[in-house]
């Protein structure tokens, strides 16, 4: 059974690790030093990296660690992305033969154009796709791309670990409570997630049952959210992905 942890790097970022008692493969990492300390503090060797997307706090370590390590480079076709070894499409799998390690790449376009993520293993590694209770911001795509890729990722089996690729789940949570304040999930996951905060430790992974009950960005179909999205364009019957927009055009608003 491989491990799954979330190494913090930066501010707010998490770098995903799979690892056995010898090889990992890490996800994102932007910042290679937290990742070198881990793997030596327990001897691993990076077999691969699985790059989400172009920015640099999820690309800024390929070239250092690939040069260190020799691992295997993954991620999509943007030749933005340094140190490539392996370019992939939606509906490519990876397979990391030294872990018996099989993902399945989903094109998830939204935030940025060349956005993928990986799924397997019971998890889900999703960037700046999804996040606890939020998602990323349409920097290059539309909304009704970005819909399309969050309906990709709500088809995933509800015991699927969501691990994305920032810590910013309790601001989120700030967020969906002024949509969703009557929400009993919602308001119990706030209190779970303050209080693992307050310990210093993640709130991720989640599952993707808890963000379907809590994360507005995921609940785009659902009779509440497009009651909002109806009053904020003050218009009828808008569809899902115009309900997708306006949620996310709310909460641009409200960060400001
Ligand atoms: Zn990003
Ligand atoms: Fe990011």
């Amino acid at each position: 059974m491989l491990k799954l942890i979330p190494l913090p790097a930066f501010e707010d970022n998490y770098i995903w690790v799979l690892h056995d008692a010898h090889r990992a493969v890490a996800v994102d990492p932007g910042d290679p030093a937290p990742l070198a300390a881990f793997l030596d503090a327990h001897g691993l060797a990076l077999a691969a990296l699985l790059i989400t997307h172009h920015h640099r706090d999820h690309t800024g370590g390929n070239s250092w660690l690939r040069q260190r390590y020799g691992c295997a480079v993954y991620a999509s076709h943007n030749a933005a992305i340094p140190a490539v070894t392996h370019r992939l499409h939606g509906g490519n799998s990876v397979n990391i033969l030294e872990l018996d390690l099989h993902l399945e790449v989903l094109a998830t376009p939204g935030h940025t154009l060349d956005h993928i993520s990986y799924v397997g293993h019971g998890c889900l590694f999703c960037g700046d796709t999804v996040f606890g209770c939020g998602c990323g911001k349409l920097f290059e795509g539309s909304p009704a791309m970005m819909a399309a890729s969050l309906d990709a990722i709500l088809a995933l089996p509800d015991t699927t670990r969501v691990c994305c690729a920032h810590e910013y789940t309790l601001s989120n949570i700030d967020f969906a409570k002024t949509l969703d304040g009557d929400n009993p999930a919602l308001l119990e996951r706030e209190r779970t997630d303050r209080d693992l905060r307050a310990h210093g430790q993640p709130t991720l992974p989640s599952t993707l049952a808890l963000e379907k009950a809590t994360n507005p960005f995921l609940r785009f179909h659902s009779p509440d959210m497009t009651a909002f999205a109806a009053r904020y364009l003050n218009r009828r019957n808008p569809d899902p992905a115009e309900v997708f927009g306006a949620i996310r055009g709310a909460k641009d608003a409200w960060d400001g």
